[in-house]
């Protein structure tokens, strides 16, 4: 499995590596226009931040100048009449040009002594309730004695002592000594209209000295201090006027009275309740005369997916498409290829297993012809001189012409069965060879062979012995089986090194077993299989004579048979060729 995976792998190297690039790069692609996308989102929102704090600043800069513009109508006059300044807050258009803005007035600094002589004027000036509120004994006191838009909401805070309260008496401080406005923190109105949902404040007041000119030390401001103009201020109604590109519809503002987020010096926030949307979030610190507010700007679910893009995904799917094609074109491509490699290789294979035959037929053709030169030299040679003994004058010499003839019998025999071996395996390579079946006692059979071969193992000095205990009949070809049989007995006498030969037959009622034992030069185990091929030797020709062919014939006849021929050789110790055949002779086709 694995072996086979890892093959699968090695195949397909070529378009694993060009797949792992596509998706190296689309990876690439991918992770780059992302960062394009966050970046361009990051950049809105860092704009409308922007925006945002500018914005805001710049309506805190407004009002102040607004107030310092209103401390001017008192600077230098003896008393400024309540009408007068109503007309002037009048023309201001506070509520309309100031949103958030709940009230303008003044506050008179006045010392203990001179409270009593406040009240009086007050009520002289038609308040005849009014007194100075809380009552509290302190040196010095901050009453309000002017307020507009001069509204019920606004007529609660005449007379109100605003030393009295501690958040905004440090306020006062702030402003007497440095001669700026200093603004509280959060603070609740005093003001605060009754009839609407209460919302966070504060109030930023400015100092107003006496004579024309502004004193310079803390000391001398101490001194001529006359009063305080103030503005106070509804922090959400000021916070809503306010214009930048999100506000309240994608990105939402939270302000905090300090320097650091605390739920409890919340002064505004744009989505009261809501969950954190998890998107981007910026944290500021701006200075709101003389304390900082924190400013936390958020993005909403709508600004991420009003800036979402659909690129990273057409990009990631587009890549991912053009790996798979460049996968699949680079893998058809190294299939092909391969295809083509294995074509050359196996015409290469044919080319040399076609040069090999026709090296095979040629060296076949040199020994044939050797081969069938010797028996037709001493042919020639034999009617050469029958010829000339019949020509010679005198009496012709019977017993001479007898050998001679005789010898030139023996030389067509070795000629016709040259030829009869070429002719089988003509026809065995033509599928020619037919069987004429018979009863044939196999013992009998090599018992009549080995008489053949005597005179030729005698003349050999070849003791050539058979060992048939029992009949051993069956059906099979008698002319075939000699022949197999002549081929073992002939090799084994030819190289036997005259060594003793053992012909045995054996057996059982289904099989037939011959063996032909010698005891001559062998077979060496590389040449064992190849000796059974056509025109294949393991000897030189030199020394031996022969075609290739005999063990070719044999192990053909054998199988035709249905039979198998196996050889236990070693060299220099002899070789025993066995026969095995079925008695009842060869099976119908495919039962062998
Ligand atoms: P040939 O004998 O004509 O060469 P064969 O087909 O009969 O052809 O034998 C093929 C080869 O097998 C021989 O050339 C020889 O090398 C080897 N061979 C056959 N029989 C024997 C044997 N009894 N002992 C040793 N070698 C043998």
């Amino acid at each position: 499995m694995s072996t086979s995976l890892a093959s699968h792998v090695r195949r397909n190297a070529a378009a694993l590596l060009a797949l792992l690039m596509g998706l190296l790069v689309t990876a690439g692609a991918t992770t780059y226009i992302r960062r394009g996308v966050s970046l361009r989102r990051q950049q809105l929102f860092d704009d409308a931040t922007a925006d945002g704090s500018v914005a805001l600043q710049q309506r805190l800069d407004v009002y102040q100048a607004m107030l310092l513009g209103t401390r001017g109508v008192f600077t230098g006059s003896e008393a400024v009449e309540r009408r007068e300044f109503r007309a002037y807050t009048e023309s201001l258009e506070v509520r309309q040009r100031y949103p958030g803005i709940q009230a303008v007035g003044l506050a008179r600094w006045l010392s203990r002594d001179e409270l009593a002589r406040h009240e009086a004027r007050m009520r002289q000036e038609g308040f005849p309730q009014y007194r100075v509120w809380p009552e509290d004994a302190r040196e010095h006191h901050a009453v309000v004695d002017l307020v507009e838009p001069f509204d019920v909401n606004n007529l609660r805070v005449l007379g109100f002592d605003i030393m009295s309260e501690p958040a905004r008496r440090a306020a006062l401080e702030r402003a007497m000594r440095s001669g700026l406005p200093a603004a509280t923190g959060k603070v609740q109105l005093v003001s605060e209209p009754l009839d609407q949902v209460a919302q966070a404040g504060f109030v930023i007041y400015v100092p107003l000295y006496a004579g024309m000119v502004e004193p310079t030390t803390p000391q001398a401001r101490g001194e001529r201090l006359e009063g305080f103009v103030f503005g106070a201020f509804r922090m959400k109604d000021f916070v809503e006027g306010l214009r930048f590109q999100g506000f309240q519809s994608t990105i939402d503002l939270t302000i905090y009275d300090g320097a650091t987020v605390s739920e409890p010096a919340r002064l505004y926030t744009s989505h009261p309740g809501a969950p954190d949307a998890g998107g981007l979030r910026q944290q500021l610190t701006v200075q709101v005369a003389g304390v900082p507010w924190t400013l936390v700007f958020t993005t909403r679910e709508a600004f991420m997916r009003g800036t979402r893009s659909s690129h990273p995904f057409t990009v990631a799917g587009g890549g991912l498409l053009m790996s798979l094609l460049l996968f699949l074109v680079t893998r058809a491509q190294v299939n092909a290829r391969a295809l083509a490699e294995q074509a050359s290789a196996e015409h290469r294979r044919l080319a040399d297993e076609a040069q090999a035959a026709v090296r095979v037929r040629d060296e076949f053709l040199s020994v044939a012809a050797h081969e069938l030169r010797t028996p037709l030299t001493s042919l020639k040679l034999q009617l050469q001189l029958l010829f000339r003994q019949l020509r010679q004058p005198g009496p012709l010499d019977a017993e001479r012409l007898e050998r001679g003839v005789e010898t030139c019998e023996r030389q067509t025999t070795r000629l016709t069965k040259l030829v009869d071996s070429l002719l089988d395996v003509a026809r065995l390579s033509s599928g020619r060879m037919e069987l004429q079946l018979e009863d044939v006692e196999l013992g009998e059979l090599v018992r009549e062979l080995a008489r053949r071969f005597e005179a030729e193992a005698q003349a050999a000095g070849v003791r050539l012995e058979v060992d048939a205990p029992e009949p051993m009949t069956g059906r099979w070809d008698r002319l075939r089986l000699e022949q197999v049989l002549t081929n073992l007995m002939s090799n084994a006498l030819k190289y036997g090194h005259g060594a003793p030969v053992d012909v045995r037959v054996r057996g059982d009622a289904e099989r037939a077993r011959v063996e032909v034992q010698d005891r001559g030069i062998g077979i060496a185990p590389e040449d064992a299989a190849r000796v059974f091929d056509r025109f294949e030797r393991a000897v030189s020709s030199r020394h031996y004579g022969g075609l290739g062919l005999g063990l070719f014939i044999t192990r053909q006849l054998v199988e035709a048979h249905g039979g198998r021929i196996l050889l236990e050789s070693r060299p220099g110790e002899g070789s025993t060729f066995i026969v095995h055949l079925p008695r009842a002779g060869p099976g119908p086709p495919g039962q062998k």
